[in-house]
């Protein structure tokens, strides 16, 4: 696997594909400049090698050249981040490209203007990538969250790099922590897999019953799995179709000596509201007209004991309605028993947009070993798939 530290970049020009992909407020001020400080590192590393620096990125879902999606909007706030200032290019190709990438020094950082505005980046069209490759001596890919696409400037333009071509240190820490827990891990192992229904996650259950001692499924989820063992449910979210599924997770677990850990007790409630009614009940008898929202406190109890003793955990999906305070409990204190254990020495990735949210948002990302910034590239991974960005640089 090539990163950053099998080059040296003195008098170079490195093209990176960045995940400049922020949020922008009414007035286009960047609201969270966490990709850009994501990419930081690797952009010190190159600059401090003696190389110059093109960053490519997209920004939004533009439909042909769109202002407000113009990659202009943030090269104040990048200049602030990175600490120089950062030049722009107003477009990707042709000769206003061409001439900026030419003309740049080395320290320099150039940023393209936003690469979705022409169709061929989606479309992964080789004369696009080509074009893009003409620009720089070295491919840097360090976008995780794209590295599930074949676009342009994430997976083709690797070609015109026979060996010119590694990986950034952010994608590098995506792949390694991904590696921690799926191929070299410590065990126990334990995965908690939340969210709302069993048919996004079915792919990733299968795939890494192969590789935990144990597996937490609560959420939305929990209820498929409660009904097909004949449990009540009430109106709790269900996917009735994959009854037969639940059921057979479970005995593929039991095959591959795998626990499966479902909530014993939920928080019930009478509508799917902040305000409800709520009360504790086991799991197995929600009366009707009440649905579970949340994981009870003797699951949480249970979870505990589990993640106290799992020495790699991966936790994808929340325990239950987090973005609702009356329904948070159950993510954060699963949060909170995730850090303990990291503190004492175990290894926690977080991963998939959901359960990053609610990390960030209880303030828990620093006691976390790893949280991923890719959610769908994540899953991906999680399923078992090779992504093809990170094919491309593989070759
Ligand atoms: P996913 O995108 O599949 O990871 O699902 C995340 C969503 O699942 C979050 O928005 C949660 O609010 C939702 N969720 C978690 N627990 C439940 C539950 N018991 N009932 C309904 N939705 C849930």
């Amino acid at each position: 696997m090539k990163t950053l530290q099998d080059f040296n970049f003195n008098a170079k020009k490195a093209i990176i594909r960045v995940d400049f992909n922020v949020p922008l407020d009414e007035h286009f001020n960047v609201t969270d400049a966490n990709r850009i400080e994501a990419a930081k590192p690797t952009i010190d590393r190159i600059l401090a090698d003696g190389g110059s620096v093109i960053l490519m990125s997209h920004l939004g879902r533009p439909k042909g050249k769109q202002d407000q999606f113009s990659l202009r909007h943030i090269v104040s706030k990048a200049s602030e981040v990175l600490g120089i200032p950062v030049l722009f290019a107003e477009d990707c190709r042709g000769t206003v490209a061409q001439n900026a990438a030419q003309n740049l020094k080395p320290g320099q950082v150039l940023l393209l203007e936003n690469l979705r505005f022409y169709a061929e980046e989606e479309a992964g069209d080789v004369n696009f990538a080509k074009e893009l490759a003409s620009l720089g001596d070295i491919y840097v890919n360090d976008a995780f969250g794209t590295a599930h696409r074949a676009h342009a400037s994430t997976t083709i333009i690797a070609q015109f790099f026979p060996t010119d071509k590694c990986f950034g240190l952010l994608l590098a820490k995506e792949i390694d922590s991904l590696n921690r827990v799926l191929n070299n891990s410590v065990k126990p192992v334990t995965a908690v897999l939340g969210g709302s229904k069993v048919s996004s996650k079915i792919t990733v259950i299968e795939n890494i019953l192969d590789k935990v001692d144990h597996m937490i499924i609560g959420g939305g989820m929990t209820f498929t799995f409660v009904k097909a063992l004949g449990g009540k449910i009430g109106d709790s979210i269900c996917e009735d179709d994959k009854q037969e599924l639940a059921l057979e997770i479970l005995r593929l677990a039991k095959e591959k000596n795998v626990q499966i850990h479902i909530p014993v007790d939920v928080v019930a409630a009478d509508a799917f509201a902040n305000d409800a009614n709520t009360q504790i009940v086991d799991v197995r008898e929600i009366p009707d007209g009440w649905q579970g929202l949340d994981a009870g406190p003797k699951s949480l109890e249970h979870f505990k004991k589990v993640i106290m003793d799992s020495k790699t955990i991966l936790w994808n999906g929340p325990l239950g309605v987090f973005e609702m305070e009356t329904f948070a409990k159950g993510t954060i204190t699963l949060g909170n028993f995730i850090a303990e254990s990291t503190a004492n020495g175990a290894f926690s990735l977080v991963g998939g947009g959901d359960s990053v949210a609610a990390v960030k948002q209880f303030g828990l990302e620093d006691k976390m070993s790893y949280v991923s910034t890719g959610g769908g590239a994540m899953l991906e991974m999680l399923e078992g798939r090779v992504l093809p960005g990170i094919a491309a640089i593989l070759d």
